[in-house]
C-alpha cells in the first residue's frame, strides 16, 4: 500500500504577516460602510482575504533575491532583458512587450488588432479583456462549449472551444472581420477551467485554414497544464514546463497578467510571433505604459517576474498549489455547500443562485452571499455574476447564467488551517441562508462596475 498521498507544500516559511481578528460588531459596521461590496472594505478589517489571486502572491527568497539586482535604468535594463529571456525561453513567444499588468497590455493588442466593427470570439469573456476588445470597437462573442455555463457539468475540460460556433460566427462574418480568436487557458469567470491540449489543436486546426490567429489570455496557463497533466491522455509523464511551452506553440500571441501564475505582486506583459505587431506594440506602449524595455514595471519588479516564471512551472508547486483548492472545495461539498464543478485551479466558485434561491438575479445573491461570508467571519471573497457582468452596450444589464461567490486562493500564502475556517464560516452562513435578504444597488460607475459599485440591504 502507498500512503504517499498528499500534496504538502515544497516550501517552508521563513516570514509571517500579523493579522488582526476582529468581531462580529467590527465587521457589520465595516460591510455596511463599504457598501456591501467586498471591493471597498480595508485589507486590515479582512481576516483571511480570498478576494482575489492577482497580486496576491507570496514571493520566495530567490524572487526577493533578485529584486534587488533590479536595474533601475531607464532604457535598456539589463531586468528587462532577464525577463525577455524567461519569457522566450518558457513560452517560447519571439517579442515581449511588459506591461504594468494583464490589462495593459489587453489594451495595446486591442488597439493594434482590432478594427470597428470586427467580431472577437473567445472561450468565455473576462472583464478587463472584453472590454479593451470593445473600447476598439470589437464585439465579443461567447464560443465556449455549453457545459462551461453548468455549475454541475462534470465535463473535465469546460475551458474548451464549441468549434461549430465558431464556423458559424466564421460563416456569418467571414474571417476577414474576425482579427483573432482570443484563448484563455484556466477559463477564470468559467470556474478556473482548462482547455484541453486536444481542443487547442483542433482550433489551430481550424485557424490555420481560415488565416485567422489565436491570441493566448495566458495569465493562468500553468494550472491549465497542470490539468491537462491530470486528465489528458498522453500527457500524464509530461512536466507541465513542457507542456505550457506545447499551449504557447499552438497561438500566435498573448496577454500576461503576472500577478497570477508567475508568482509576482505587480506586472504583466504582451507577446507576440509577429515582427508587425511587435513593431507597432513597441510603439504603442511608450504612449500608455512606458518605454518598450519597462512598460510601466520598476527593474525589480522584471527581476521577480523572471525569476517566479520557472518557479511557477515547477510540478510540486502546481500540485500544492491546486492540492489547497481541492482541499477547500472538498471541505465545502462535505457541508452540502452548492459549489461550481469540476474544482478550479485557483479558487472555489459558489452557486449562489442554489445557495440563496429565493433571490432573484436582480436582488444580486452572489454579491449579498459574499457580504454575508466576511459578516461571518472575516473572510473576504467577490461577486462574479451579474455585477461582474456589467452592461450590455445598449444599456441592459447581461444575465449570465453564473450566478457565483468567488473564493479564490492566493499563492503560497495560506495554510490548510486556514481553509477549514473558510468552510465552517460558509456551512454556518447556509444554515441560516433562508433568512438572507438580497441587496439593492445605490451607486453604479460607469465601468467594471463591480469593482466600486455600493448596495443596500432590501
Ligand atoms: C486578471 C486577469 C486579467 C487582467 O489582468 P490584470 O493584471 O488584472 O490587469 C486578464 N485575464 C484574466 C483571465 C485575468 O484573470
Amino acid at each position: 500500500m502507498n500512503h504517499k498521498k498528499s500534496w504538502a507544500e515544497p516550501y517552508k516559511i521563513k516570514m509571517v504577516e500579523l493579522l488582526k481578528m476582529t468581531t462580529e460588531k467590527d465587521r457589520k459596521k465595516a460591510i455596511r460602510e463599504a457598501g456591501y461590496n467586498t471591493f471597498l472594505l480595508r485589507s486590515a478589517d479582512v481576516y483571511i482575504d480570498l478576494l482575489t489571486d492577482s497580486g496576491t502572491n507570496a514571493m520566495s527568497d530567490g524572487q526577493w533575491s533578485a529584486f534587488m539586482t533590479g536595474d533601475e535604468a531607464y532604457a535598456g535594463s539589463k531586468s528587462y532583458y532577464n525577463m525577455e529571456k524567461a519569457v522566450q525561453k518558457y513560452y517560447g513567444y519571439k517579442y515581449v512587450v511588459p506591461t504594468h499588468q494583464g490589462r495593459g497590455a489587453e489594451n495595446i493588442l486591442s488597439k493594434i488588432l482590432i478594427k470597428e466593427g470586427d467580431i472577437v470570439p473567445g472561450n468565455m469573456y473576462f472583464t478587463t479583456t472584453r472590454l479593451h476588445q470593445e473600447l476598439a470597437g470589437g464585439t465579443f462573442r461567447d464560443i465556449i462549449i455549453n457545459e462551461a455555463h453548468d455549475p454541475l457539468s462534470e465535463h473535465p475540460f469546460k475551458g474548451n472551444v464549441d468549434l461549430d460556433k465558431l464556423d458559424a460566427l466564421v460563416k456569418q462574418y467571414g474571417p476577414s472581420k474576425i482579427p483573432y480568436i482570443s484563448i484563455a487557458t484556466n477559463v477564470n469567470m468559467a470556474g478556473g477551467q482548462p482547455i484541453s491540449m486536444a481542443n487547442l489543436k483542433e482550433l489551430r486546426e481550424y485557424t490555420h485554414r481560415h488565416g485567422i490567429r489565436i491570441i493566448h489570455d495566458m495569465t493562468r496557463v500553468a494550472e491549465n497544464a497542470y490539468f491537462i497533466q491530470q486528465r489528458e491522455d498522453g500527457y500524464h509523464q509530461t512536466k507541465i514546463a513542457d507542456i505550457v511551452k506545447e499551449i504557447c506553440s499552438l497561438t500566435d500571441g498573448a496577454t500576461m497578467s503576472a500577478k497570477k501564475d508567475a508568482l509576482v505582486n505587480i506586472g504583466g506583459f504582451m507577446a507576440t510571433n509577429e515582427w508587425d505587431v511587435y513593431e507597432e506594440a513597441r510603439n504603442l506602449v511608450v504612449v500608455y505604459e512606458g518605454l518598450h524595455t519597462y512598460g510601466g514595471l520598476a527593474g525589480r519588479d522584471m527581476e521577480a517576474i523572471a525569476v517566479g516564471i520557472p518557479e511557477s512551472l515547477d510540478d510540486n508547486h502546481q500540485h500544492a498549489r491546486v492540492g489547497q483548492v481541492e482541499y477547500l472545495g472538498h471541505r465545502m461539498m462535505d457541508f452540502g455547500i452548492p459549489i461550481v464543478r469540476p474544482i478550479g485551479g485557483h479558487g472555489i466558485f459558489v452557486d449562489a443562485k442554489a445557495f440563496l434561491p429565493h433571490l432573484t438575479q436582480d436582488q444580486f445573491p452572489a454579491q449579498c452571499l459574499a457580504a454575508e461570508v466576511y459578516t461571518d467571519s472575516g473572510v473576504r471573497t467577490m461577486e462574479r455574476g451579474i455585477v461582474s457582468a456589467g452592461r450590455k452596450p445598449d444599456g441592459s444589464h447581461y444575465y449570465p447564467n453564473l450566478e457565483l461567490v468567488r473564493f479564490t486562493i492566493p499563492r503560497r500564502v495560506y495554510t490548510q488551517a486556514h481553509m477549514d475556517v473558510v468552510a465552517e464560516s460558509v456551512a454556518n452562513v447556509y444554515d441560516r441562508r433562508k433568512k438572507i435578504k438580497g441587496l439593492k444597488m445605490v451607486y453604479e460607475p460607469k465601468y467594471l462596475r463591480f469593482f466600486q459599485a455600493r448596495f443596500e440591504k432590501l
